[in-house]
């Protein structure tokens, strides 16, 4: 029997991570399948993206990698949630200012007494914030915790968490998980791409002359350029900016002010006239990004904003990213799919860059264990059924954050907030919520990177206007006594959880 070979071209997260998931899955040893990943010494990886989503720790633990090793060699820190802050334009329910907090962990008893309904029909300004209402997390967070204890098991913790961490330092890092998991390293820039009659890619070839790399199965991780996906199969790209306007990024990192200063152990975005900006706690220094629209704000002002924000004055020089916000509508064509910012990618508001490649690797791992043709068509019809899909109801969850504001201030929030930017699903959840409670049945479940839950979080968090429904007393009985319970896992958890640096440092020096 011939081996199968699969050639991932690109050596970014999306490549070196596919590379790593598959060497682990599809390219055990003895399963006859090789794996190449071709990278180009002058084209440099985008190198941005510093923050996860909680799917990581179930990869990184599939990879066979100690969360140790992971922290230090990517200078992670634990990530528990978002705290948003500026964007509801008013205040938010449990607060006198604009602030509140997307949690990871689901809500008490997975909600099933059903705490949305209660906490609406209480209301009063003595009502604590959703998140704070629902889960101990919020407290966790705003105390400067870790989501668990030294002594916790790897990527095991009594809070739902994710991490940030330096991303060229994450994708050195999967690059020599996957080599030592045997993946074959080649350096070289792909110049031409030969295809079979049946259109089919059969091989690319290096631009300098180096011999032709042939494979059954390819993976475009060329990033914005898509060479495969794009350039060679010609997949359109569907563009979304007239729902999400942000295109454009300016990255400045900072240095901590002492070295015993705290981290945050949640992403931090705090919403501008044009745009947000993100700050993100690494284990030696802060990353921060303003990011916004073109057509709303200049680089010079997106550039003051950053450094008013930072306080840094003139110190440092902020790197310019500029993106394209949409995805490819086909992202399987006959033997190639596109993973990571060569499919697609949205601005970075719920860090959802890495979390569709996770989702993209573990497909790939799961519908391409043969390579013949019939059976390479079927699975490009499903991953092509799921995928876009997927990335479609990522666009209404992150256009929810901006619609649902009341800011009215620049002709940025007024465009957000205006009905005729939403996408349509959006629009009818959005006209139905104002007159009920959201429903299981909004969302096919499969399709979504974010579940109800999270919805609720943003929508409640925000101070969204459900009428209260009616409860009756025994279901309102049972969901005070777990909002005592909520308290009393908050109380518990302040006294048991360490300060997020040490146990940062604490992974550091095991
Ligand atoms: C401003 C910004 C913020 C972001 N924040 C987050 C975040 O918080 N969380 C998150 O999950 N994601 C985030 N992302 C997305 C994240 O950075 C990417 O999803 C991730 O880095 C994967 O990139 P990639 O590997 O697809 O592309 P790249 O990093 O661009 O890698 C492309 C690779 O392809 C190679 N290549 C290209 N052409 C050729 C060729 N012809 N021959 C050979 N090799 C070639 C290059 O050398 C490179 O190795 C952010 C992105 C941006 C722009």
């Amino acid at each position: 029997m011939n081996d199968t070979r699969i050639v991932i071209v690109g050596g970014g997260t999306a490549g070196w991570l596919t590379a790593a998931y598959l060497s682990r899955t599809l390219g055990k040893p003895g399963s006859g399948t090789r794996i190449t990943v071709v990278e180009s010494p002058d084209i440099a990886i985008i190198g941005v993206g510093e923050g996860s989503f909680p799917t990581l720790r179930t990869t990184l633990s599939t990879l066979g990698v100690s969360e140790a090793a992971f922290c230090k060699a990517a200078d992670a820190t634990f990530k528990q949630g978002v705290r948003f802050t500026g964007w509801a334009g008013r205040p938010t329910p449990g607060h006198d200012h604009d602030d509140y907090m997307h949690v990871f962990d689901l809500p008490y008893g997975g909600d099933t007494p059903g705490l949305l309904p209660a906490w609406l029909a209480t209301g009063g300004a003595n009502r604590p914030a959703y998140a704070d209402a629902v889960t101990a997390q919020e407290r966790v967070m705003r105390a400067g915790l870790a989501p668990k204890r030294p002594g916790d098991r790897d990527f095991e913790a009594p809070f739902n968490y994710a991490y940030h961490f330096d991303a060229p330092k994450l994708a050195g890092f999967l690059r020599d998980v996957a080599v030592a998991n045997g993946v074959e390293r080649i350096v070289a820039t792909i110049g031409k791409v030969v295809q079979a009659e049946d259109g089919h890619i059969a091989a690319v070839v290096p631009e300098n002359g180096g011999d032709a790399i042939a494979g059954d199965l390819f993976v475009d991780c060329t990033g914005f350029s898509g060479r495969l996906i794009g350039e060679t199969l010609g997949s359109r790209f569907k563009p979304v900016d007239d729902i999400l306007f942000n295109d454009r990024a300016l990255a400045l990192q900072i240095p901590y002010d002492r070295p015993d200063a705290p981290i945050s152990s949640y992403t931090h975005a705090t919403a501008h006239g044009g745009g947000w900006i993100w700050d993100i706690g690494l284990s030696e220094r802060r990353g921060t990004g303003c990011v916004y629209s073109s057509r709303h704000m200049s680089d010079d002002e997106a550039e003051r904003v950053l450094r008013g924000y930072a306080g840094v004055g003139e110190a440092g020089t902020p790197r310019l990213l500029k993106f394209r916000t949409g995805y490819r509508e086909t992202q399987w064509v006959g033997n190639t799919v596109a993973v990571g910012l060569a499919a697609g990618f949205f601005e970075p508001l719920e860090s959802t860059g890495i979390m569709l490649i996770e989702v993209a690797a573990r497909m790939i791992a799961e519908f391409a264990v043969n390579t013949d043709k019939a059976s390479l068509a079927a699975a490009a019809r499903s991953y092509n059924r799921l995928m876009p899909a997927r990335f479609a109801a990522i666009v209404e969850f992150l256009k929810l954050h901006y619609a649902i504001s009341h800011r009215r201030d620049t002709a940025y929030w007024r465009d957000n907030t205006d009905p005729a930017t939403w996408p349509d699903g959006l629009a009818d959840k959005l006209a139905q919520w104002q007159r009920r409670l959201p429903s299981r049945f909004d969302f096919v479940v499969d399709h979504e990177s974010f579940l109800p839950p999270n919805w609720q979080y943003i929508l409640y968090g925000h101070g969204f206007d459900t009428p209260a429904p009616i409860v009756a007393p025994p279901a309102l009985d049972a969901a005070y006594a777990a909002f005592g319970k909520v308290r009393q896992a908050q109380a518990q958890a302040v006294k048991a959880l360490p300060d997020h640096r040490s146990l940062v440092q604490h992974l550091h020096q095991t």
